[in-house]
């Protein structure tokens, strides 16, 4: 069998090098344990962060060992009393083909109800930070103008999607190419731009001419910063992610324009999706509702084959995805 190991830490972008695909055994099972065929994995802005050897909410991945992240698949041995052979999970040992799991560490999953890959997706964690973040770190109310960058991706078009259902007056989605706006125009997204096309904050004030009410950042940079220009007064921020900062090698520039959160009386909230576990529940129910019944459409990009994993997540960076990304095992 076959896993990805980080081999050196990226300084700047990732590169092909800092991957190596290692063979290795596949490991025996202790009590306890299953052994899982991982079908699909998921690549995630976040594990950038934990490539670099800094201290953060989540440890560095170690060196020379096999990096982790969210997989789903199906269990081919079985020595725990939950967990049948047979059984499709979703567990946290990406990036390899076979994967020896803790079997109380595993969810089960029902892929009646969605295909298994949406479990990593718009029924899972991804999911989860699209609603709890617009929801709770935002206080979204209906009537609403809301604003969200990353707009075509994983968390970004759910956002959106979200918003415009739960009674949001306008949706403006930001994106990096023209076929994303497309995209997040067929999606039922008010209003679209390229961020690449001129200063964002002249495009979100033609795309928002009466300002926003809220805005899910997922960018951070000069996306936040065009923000706070265009929020209405008592307008929120759901400071979701900054993955334009994220391979920066030097500090990055606050928004220049911070002190106006005083007179607008902004709030700028910022929240990680563990925040909202006690809302799993409630999300997972809603989600499954409006996937079954269209109202949600669910993009993902699908990379071949493990040894394409470290391209996915380079190009994830890069905005290679529309929807979410994720390798076929
Ligand atoms: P996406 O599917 O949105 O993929 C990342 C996208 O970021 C790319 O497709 C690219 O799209 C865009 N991007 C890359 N560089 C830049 C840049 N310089 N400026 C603007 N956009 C850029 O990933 P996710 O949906 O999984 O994650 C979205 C954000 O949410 C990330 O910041 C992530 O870290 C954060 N997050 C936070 C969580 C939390 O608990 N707080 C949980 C999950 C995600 P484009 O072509 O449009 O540039």
């Amino acid at each position: 069998t076959r896993e990805i190991h980080l081999v050196s830490r990226p300084s700047g972008p990732p590169l092909p090098d800092n991957f190596s695909l290692v063979e290795t055994a596949v490991p025996d099972l202790n009590d306890g344990e299953v052994l899982v065929a991982n079908h699909y994995m998921s690549v995630d802005p976040y594990m950038r962060g934990r490539m670099s050897d800094v201290k953060s909410y989540v440890p560095p991945f170690p060196l020379d060992a096999p990096l982790e992240g969210a997989a789903t698949g199906e269990v081919l041995a079985s020595s725990s009393a939950d967990v049948p052979v047979g059984a499709t999970v979703l567990h946290n040992r990406g990036w390899r083909e076979h994967a020896v799991v803790p079997g109380s560490s595993v969810k089960t999953i029902d892929p009646t109800l969605a295909p298994e890959s949406a479990f990593l997706g718009a029924l899972g964690m991804t999911g989860l930070t699209a609603y709890a973040g617009l929801m709770y770190a935002a206080r979204f109310a209906e009537g609403d103008a809301v604003f969200v960058s990353g707009a075509a991706g994983a968390v970004g078009s759910l956002v959106g999607q979200i918003a415009k259902m739960s009674g949001a007056s306008r949706v403006v989605g930001s994106a990096g190419s023209s076929e994303k706006v497309a995209r997040l125009e067929e999606l039922g997204f008010d209003a679209a731009f390229n961020y690449r096309d001129g200063p964002v904050v002249d495009s979100l004030r033609r795309a928002a001419p009466d300002g926003i009410d809220v805005y899910f950042d997922n960018v951070g940079g000069e996306h936040l910063e065009a923000a706070i220009s265009v929020l209405n007064a008592h307008g929120r921020v759901a400071v979701c992610g900054a993955i334009s900062q994220y391979n920066a090698t030097e500090p990055t520039p606050a928004p220049r324009n911070l002190s106006l959160v005083i007179g607008k009386q902004l709030t700028l909230q910022g929240f990680l999706v563990g925040t909202y576990a006690d809302k799993a529940e409630e999300f997972a129910q809603k989600m499954a509702g409006w996937l079954a019944d269209g109202s949600v459409t669910w993009d993902e990009t699908v990379r071949d084959g493990l040894e394409n994993a470290p391209a996915a997540f380079i190009d994830l960076l890069q905005g290679g995805n529309t929807g979410k990304m994720l390798v076929r095992l």
